[in-house]
């Protein structure tokens, strides 16, 4: 059963056209299963109706021509339940209700299972008999593991379909609204840009063209130009290869023919207008599956032949309609958002910053690392876009949110307006408070509040932006990432040494590297099933004495001659990591001081902390403080441990939330042990630099606060309007809360009575 279920969806995948490939989903199951009537029925949320979009065994006359209610027949019973309905008779049924268009007065009994996509009904697939019976528990698993296995491919398909018209901006028809998580916040408007597209017939998204005549000229010239090429390569290998190596060229050349590939795709685009690549792509798939499924070996090697010299039309193709350049070198000129299946640290520093408007990320959630270096540069992002091929996007007119998440793809005029005006009022709204970013932090009832920033993506920008600031988190993995081997000390040496002089006056903080997790090494692959809970931070680096030796020393070298190094120890879980780390913190300080001053010599004895982001260091907090000289909360992580939710992974972002009250709880109760022990206490995950999560991490007891440079100017104007005993107030409620909403409704209703409502936005 399971080879056939996994047959039948391969078969559905491999048609891009929804209607063909239900079609064809609804005669394979009505043949394996041997039942009268396979149908599918989609739901309009709009109008909410379920349309019959395709059957074998009822009326064919009634596709797309039946519209149910969502709470009409036994249809929308199933959708309403949302669980499989099986039924001896249906006709007697108290929901049965009649369609005379679907013809099924010979059927009795009906089986229906809700397609079902994260946690929203798509639609209802049946399956009926003339005989009066109960469909065994088979056929009932049977029929909804491929309702669950379908449900993507509809979600996948319908996004698609929207996304595949030609449009430009202002065009009414084709808007589409698509919803990810909120990574960055602010607005943006901009062109999509997906660098480094990998242009294949497995990844072409077929669409259709309005101009039939340019395809086919498209087409044709794509052939011209891949026949020289092949011709080129053939001459160019006489003599080096095989003569039985070089027939391949022969079939090529039998291919490129007119009278072969060229008259099916040709007879694609005329008849059924998709374009030229899409054509080709539906033509060669259809010709490789047919060698691919032959017996003989050598003929199932033929269907990479096809593919392969299919690509390179398609790949002529694309640069012809692009101007002869490939996408890869088109110029970035005008406001663009940046997509990609996963942006990474070097996409984000190679794309040219003034360009750079926003960032859209297939993979990812809210506080992914791509997340947290977008808020570091300010950009507006939205991740987890998931069913999305950034190859749709590219190209496109894109409106971005990225306080709500949403992501606008060809905008309706009017919307596009209304968000310019927004992205205008954001501007005057950062200009007043910028004027005022000198003032001291310090809140209304006189209790100052430290503000640190968080660096790491780029010395300068970080730093050039915050003078007089201390730096309350350098993330060293950084620059570790965008490089292609382990930096050597001394480049380590001249980059700390940058950072620590460009505030002189005042402590840095450098975290020991914190690779693992969401942050790997392209250099030191770390193939793990569950990463986040695996070789990450210290327990890596400890397994690894070299690699934190030679960091430690960069680091005590690079502090000569200044006061203000800090050092800390990431993910640490138990004591003895950090007995261990200061054993060897010990012996780089004596080596490095002998080097630079002779015996006895006196470099600065940095300050070592550790990061609290692990629930058990929480109840450690005693024992460690006893070692360190401070602490700093990694809320990030923090939050991922104690919900059980990783922070990157978008299906569960909805999940995550650092104003749980189990995690304000938690930071409550470290902020008053941390208090207790007399050790500092910075808060550096994410949560403190967002106006909410400042108000209670004050209210908490905490007085440093470590932030994205991008948010430090809209915390200090926060500080400066609140009152210390206000929040204090207001906390003990919010602790108490149920709900995260509960929370934020608390909050909002603060932030709002001090006139702060508008720094933030829906979500936060
Ligand atoms: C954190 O976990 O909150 C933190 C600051 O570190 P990172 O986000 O780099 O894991
Ligand atoms: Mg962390």
């Amino acid at each position: 059963m399971l080879t056939t279920l996994k047959r039948i969806v391969q078969e559905v995948n491999r048609i891009p056209v929804l209607d063909e490939a239900i079609g064809h989903l609804v005669l394979r199951v009505k043949q394996t299963m041997q039942v009268d009537a396979c149908s599918m029925y989609l739901a309009d949320y709009q109008t909410q109706l379920l349309t019959l979009v395709a059957t074998e065994g009822l009326a064919k006359s009634a596709v797309n021509r039946v519209l149910i209610g969502f709470s009409e027949g036994l249809i929308g019973l199933v959708g309403q339940r949302e669980e499989p309905l099986n039924i001896i008779d249906a006709h007697n049924h108290p929901r049965f209700k009649y369609y005379p268009e679907v013809e099924e007065e010979h059927f009795n009994a009906f089986l229906g299972a809700p397609i079902i996509h994260q946690r929203k009904v798509l639609g209802v697939i049946t399956l009926q008999q003339r005989d009066k019976r109960r469909f065994s528990e088979d056929e009932e698993a049977f029929l909804v593991t491929l309702a669950a296995q379908i449900a993507l491919e509809i979600a996948n398909a319908e996004i698609r379909g929207a996304l595949r018209t030609p449009s430009k901006i202002g065009q009414l028809t084709s808007q589409k609204n698509l919803h990810g998580v909120a990574g960055s916040s602010g607005l943006a408007c901009g062109t999509g840009y997906q660098p480094n597209i990998k242009i294949d017939l497995s990844r072409w998204q077929v669409k259709r063209t309005t101009d039939v005549s340019a395809a086919i000229a498209d087409y044709r010239a794509a052939v011209d130009i891949t026949r020289r090429e092949v011709e080129g390569l053939s001459s160019s290998l006489e003599g080096t290869i095989p003569e039985d190596v070089r027939s391949i060229f022969q079939l090529y050349h039998q291919l490129l023919d007119a009278n072969s590939l060229g008259r099916e795709v040709e007879a694609k685009i005329k008849q059924q207008d998709w374009d030229a690549g899409s054509a080709l792509k539906l033509v060669v798939e259809s010709y490789a599956a047919q060698f691919e499924n032959m017996e003989d070996p050598y003929m199932q090697e033929r269907a990479i032949d096809i593919i392969d010299l299919s690509n390179r039309i398609l790949r002529n193709i694309v640069a012809r309609a692009s101007g002869h350049k490939g996408p890869q070198q088109r110029r970035i000129e005008t406001d663009s958002i940046l997509v990609a299946e996963e942006v990474s640290a070097p996409m984000l520093a190679e794309f040219p910053r003034k360009h750079l408007v926003g960032i859209i990320s297939i993979r990812g959630s809210n506080n992914s690392h791509t997340a947290i270096l977008a808020r570091a540069m300010g950009v507006p992002a939205v991740m987890g876009l998931n069913n999305v091929s950034p190859e749709l996007l590219d190209g496109k007119p894109i409106l971005l949110d990225g306080y709500s998440g949403e992501v606008i793809v060809n905008p309706q005029r009017h919307i596009e307006a209304e968000f310019k005006h927004l992205i205008a009022e954001e501007q005057e709204l950062s200009k007043k408070i910028e004027q005022e970013a000198v003032k001291p932090s310090v809140t209304e009832d006189e209790h100052a509040i430290t503000l640190l920033v968080n660096a790491g993506l780029s010395v300068e920008l970080e730093l050039q932006q915050e003078q007089g600031c201390g730096v309350g988190l350098y993330r060293t993995e950084i620059p570790f990432m965008l490089r292609e081997r382990f930096p050597s000390e001394r480049e380590q040496f001249e980059l700390y040494r940058q950072v620590l002089h460009s505030a002189a006056e005042h402590e840095v903080t450098l975290r020991t590297l914190d690779v693992g997790g969401d942050k790997p090494l392209p250099y030191f692959p770390i193939n793990e099933e569950n990463p986040f809970l695996g070789w990450r931070g210290v327990r890596l680096t400890l397994d690894h004495p070299e690699i934190f030796l030679v960091q430690i020393r960069a680091m005590l070298r690079a502090s000569a001659g200044l006061d203000n190094l800090h050092i800390m120890l990431p993910m640490i879980t138990s004591v003895n990591e950090v007995d261990d780390a200061l054993r060897l913190i010990d012996q780089a300080y004596h080596e490095v001081n002998e080097e630079l001053q002779g015996p006895g010599g006196l470099l600065y004895k940095p300050k070592i902390g550790v990061m609290l982001e692990v629930p058990a260091a929480i109840y450690q907090i005693p024992q460690l403080a006893s070692r360190v000289d401070f602490f700093s909360v990694g809320s990030n992580d923090l939050t991922q441990y104690l919900l059980a939710v990783d922070r990157n992974n978008a299906r569960v972002a909805n999940l995550y939330s650092s104003y749980h009250p189990a995690v304000l709880n938690a930071l409550a109760t470290i902020a008053t042990q941390c208090n207790a022990h007399n050790t500092p206490v910075t808060v550096c995950g994410e949560l403190a630099g967002e106006p909410g999560g400042a108000v209670l991490l004050v209210a908490m007891g905490y007085r440093k606060l470590s932030m994205n440079a991008h948010n430090l100017r809209k915390i200090n104007w926060v500080i400066r309007n609140i009152s210390v005993a206000e929040v204090e107030q207001l906390l003990p409620a919010v602790l108490a809360c149920d709900l995260p909403a509960d929370v934020f409704e608390r909050v909002n209703k603060y932030l709002d009575n001090k006139q702060l409502g508008g720094l933030t936005r829906a979500g936060w």
